[in-house]
């Protein structure tokens, strides 16, 4: 075989995966509506395969070509990340759900413009034996291949603390610049929860929560868009992965005058009776079990996506400890009521619609902030819903009148808001 033939074999190869990428209807859907890039300057993983046992474990990802790749251990829990350059996820649907040997699950995705991580979580503490990509060969694919071999905790975090010293800081999403302008608006950042490597809750029939709550955030800043009344920034307007962290600075830094997280919940057994939106503020103290049980939920976002929480700069923390935090927190509140009242002839709410937990992108101190679950997605007649065009539109078009009336409130009562225009 010389090498001319494979070059023709691979190029052949490229030219099908291409072409199924952007064949179909339903096809252009699923991408329109997971944000997924069908773009072929990005490589295509096609397939998935794990082999071996507890002592030595190999997970294989077919791709349309050669890339290289990084990989590093996280623990507590134990994980394996693979950084690549932007790849488009083609792989069957259920692929990364079981495990095999050291290997429970695998999740993977965007994670910034141009990056994309598998973010394998382990059964165990592991040795990355080797990671590397193989050239495409005959008629086979290009190869990533990764193998893992089982060690004991100790050789684990000693491994870790090489490898952290070795590794660059995390990349940050690249930040926009806050807007400075003549524009006096009041800056709304909008939240979709979630995106990339974080799925956040699966219906039993396959939808995930990144992409309703992206679908509804679009919405609801077009219904915003349309008064002319505000700025409406978004954490993140595709599929991939903001760490919480930077969600947070982003409404900071865009000086947003209200911030609203945007997320769909789940139980993990669905008792045919819990459903309706609730409406959550921060608090460290959680109004009970149920709320302090979501927000631990919500807040592994960074850890299921890969993100070392111990290295990521805790500014917000440190100035969590500020006045301002008392009249956002009233602010928040106040939102929240007003939220709740015009929820209530839009859509369904939950028995106990409005309690505090310590979520922690609502912990920007000087933003009024609230998280909203649309509903619960392990309940099918919420799931409709929230599958629902019309549901959308109702319950857009009541946020967006519970916006107006908070700003309108802020500024007849000269509220001391940095925005009271
Ligand atoms: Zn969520």
């Amino acid at each position: 075989m010389t090498s001319r033939a494979t070059g023709c074999l691979a190029l052949l190869c490229g030219f099908v995966l291409a072409g199924l990428a952007t064949a179909g209807a339903a096809e252009r859907a699923q991408v329109a509506r997971t944000g997924a890039p069908a773009d072929d300057r990005f490589p295509v993983a096609t397939d998935a395969r794990l082999g071996g046992d507890s002592a030595r474990t190999r997970l294989v990802i077919d791709l349309s070509r050669t890339l290289p790749l990084t990989a590093f251990t996280l623990a507590d829990p134990y994980r394996v990340v693979l950084d690549l350059p932007q790849v488009t996820f083609s792989l069957p649907p259920k692929a990364g759900e079981g495990g095999r040997g050291l290997v429970k699950a695998f999740r993977y995705g965007l994670v910034m413009q141009g990056g994309s991580r598998v973010v394998i979580d382990t059964s165990a503490p592991v040795r990355i034996d080797k990671a590397f990509v193989l050239d495409p060969i005959d008629n086979q694919p290009a190869r990533l291949v990764l193998d893992l071999v089982a060690t004991d905790r100790d050789s684990f975090m000693r491994n870790l603390a090489l490898e952290t010293r070795q590794r660059r800081p995390p990349e940050t999403v690249q930040r926009e610049p806050a807007r400075r302008s003549d524009d006096s608006r009041p800056v709304v950042v909008l939240d979709p929860g979630h995106g990339g490597p974080d799925t956040g809750t699966i219906a039993a029939s396959g939808e995930m929560e990144k992409a309703m709550v992206l679908d509804f955030a679009l919405a609801l800043r077009e219904r915003l868009e349309k008064t002319g009344k505000y700025r409406v920034h978004m954490t993140r307007t595709d599929d991939r992965f903001i760490p919480l962290a930077e969600r947070v600075r982003i409404a900071r830094s865009q000086e947003a005058a209200l911030f609203i997280s945007i997320h769909a919940d789940a139980l993990a057994r669905n008792d045919g009776e819990t459903r309706g939106a609730t409406v959550y503020t921060l608090s460290e103290d959680a109004t009970d079990a149920e709320a302090a049980r979501l927000a631990e939920a919500e807040n592994r976002a960074d850890v299921i996506a890969g993100v070392d929480l111990s290295v990521e700069p805790n500014e917000v923390a440190d100035i969590l400890i500020d006045l301002a935090q008392r009249e956002t927190k009233n602010f928040s509140a106040q939102f929240a009521r007003t939220l709740v009242g015009e929820l209530k002839t839009a859509a369904r709410l939950h028995k106990k619609p409005i309690k505090s937990a310590g979520f922690r992108v609502l912990k920007a101190p000087d933003v009024p902030s609230v998280l909203v679950e649309l509903g619960y997605v392990s309940n099918p007649k919420d799931l409709k819903l929230l599958m629902s065009e019309a549901w959308r539109s109702r319950v857009t078009e009541s946020i967006a009148q519970a916006i107006n009336t908070y700003f309108t409130t802020r500024v007849a009562g000269q509220a001391p808001g940095r925005r009271a225009n």
